[in-house]
């Protein structure tokens, strides 16, 4: 069957030589692979700098007055390295020269951590045999640095149906002038989701370093079992909870299509991956997706006799934090108290004065702060309508002795928050996993 399927490899999987062979190996497997989106050199080993670490270095070297030699030298080294082991007979040092140049002339910052992706793009199109199309000329970006997506989506639209094969560099695009400009780091996501969605592709596959997502945090969990599929609904909540393998942005061009994401391991293609979906079909879906949290929130209790019948209570308590330009993440609350569970990001050093605010705003009886406090979300579609799945997470943490001082469950059944102590957190990720496998 003829589908199209736009591709994109991290930088990991295109690190050296011998990985640019693992993705022409890949590529080639499946015609439909038409459009590729290649990443900027990603580390080799753990001590390894990404390539595009060493071009804000070369920029930064420029902006000090500082000679960008040395530096530099490590860019061109890689380079020239994967050409030559490629035995591609590709000029890349004209390249390399021409970067170089523009990065002494002072050339932008957007535009240094760029070439990453561009040269890349320039050897794997060689490499692979496919058209070489510059993100500068299909991805438009407003002149505050947002993206303008609605002229991207044309350009994409119109440039690719002449174009039967193609590499196009992740990361970058430029404004109505022609200045480079990035998306924020790890953005070659994205541009692959925009590819992916402005020309209605059949599959969005995301070639990385991993065989998808996992159900915990492998540093907490003992090897957890992979998600084989998840809702892009499911990973949106799992995301945000600080699980991450993919950019957020690049979930929501595929989601509008209704286009399928495939995760997948350039170093085990033969690994199914993990499949991003619009729905999952409810006999199948496991009870519980994932589970992912984060640390360090602070939650201020305010308690006050007969709350419940003061009209404007609750939106007296969040104008204090909107004075304070605080935005909370949660807000449980009871007949006569109030929570409100604000990250210590946001909170910064403003808890007294918050406090005094809330006491001047609302006169309640007593508002008491409990810094140090973690929140972990249990996420699965497959939990809605079925019984039992509270009792199995407040089970497994009472008998791992975990003390639960906040509960809350999202109105669409998929998500099941607990707050609990910081030094709780990899006990209660291993109880909650322990539960359910
Ligand atoms: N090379 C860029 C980065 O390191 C973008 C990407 O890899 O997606 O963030």
């Amino acid at each position: 069957m003829n589908s199209v399927v736009v591709t994109k490899f991290g930088g990991s999987s295109l690190a050296d030589a011998s990985q640019f062979s693992k993705v022409k190996e890949i590529v080639f497997a499946d015609s439909n692979r038409r459009y590729v989106v290649p990443s900027a050199p990603g580390k080799r080993n753990a001590k390894d700098t990404k390539i595009t670490d060493l071009l804000y270095l070369c920029h930064a070297h420029v902006m000090t007055g500082i000679s960008l030699d040395d530096v530099f030298k490590h860019v061109y080294e890689r380079y020239t390295g994967i050409v030559n082991d490629l035995g591609l007979d590709f000029d890349i040092q004209k390249h390399l020269g021409i970067v170089k140049k523009d990065l002494e002339a002072g050339a932008s910052k957007e535009y240094a951590a760029s070439r990453g992706e561009y040269l890349n793009g320039l050897i794997l199109a060689k490499y692979l045999g496919y058209e070489f199309v510059d993100a500068k000329n299909v991805i438009v970006f407003n002149n505050d640095g947002t993206l303008n997506s609605k002229e991207t989506d044309e350009l994409l639209r119109n440039t690719l149906r002449n174009v039967e094969k193609a590499v196009i560099p992740g990361f970058y695009g430029a404004d109505k002038e022609g200045n480079i400009i990035t998306f924020s780091r790890g953005g070659s996501d994205v541009t692959g989701a925009l590819i992916a969605a402005s020309i209605e592709a059949d599959l969005y596959e995301n070639w990385t370093d991993v065989s998808g997502f996992l159900m915990a945090d492998p540093r907490i969990v003992e090897n957890p079992k992979a998600i084989s599929r998840i809702t892009y609904k499911e990973l949106r909540e799992l995301s945000y909870m600080g699980a991450s393998v993919l950019h957020e942005e690049a979930i929501f061009p595929v989601r509008r299509m209704g286009i399928p994401i495939n995760i997948k391991n350039t170093n085990r293609p033969e690994d199914e991956g993990t499949y991003i979906v619009q729905d999952t079909d409810e006999k199948e879906c496991k009870t519980i997706t994932g589970i992912a949290g984060k640390k360090d929130f602070t939650v201020i209790s305010i308690e006050k006799a007969m709350m419940n019948s003061e009209l404007g209570f609750c939106r007296k308590v969040l104008s204090v934090l909107e004075m304070n330009n605080v935005s909370f993440e949660n807000m449980p609350s009871g007949i006569d108290t109030v929570c409100v569970v604000i990250s210590d990001s946001e909170l910064k050093n403003k808890t007294d004065k918050i406090v005094e605010e809330i006491r001047r705003a609302c006169d309640p009886d007593s508002v008491v702060v409990h810094p140090n406090m973690a929140l972990i979300a249990t996420v699965g579609k497959g939990m809605a309508k079925r019984k039992g799945v509270a009792t199995r997470i407040f089970s497994a943490l009472t008998n791992a002795n975990v003390n639960i001082r906040m509960i809350d469950q999202g109105s669409s059944e998929m998500n099941i928050l607990v707050g609990i102590e910081n030094d709780d957190f990899e006990r209660t990720i291993r109880a909650i996993y322990g539960a359910f496998n």
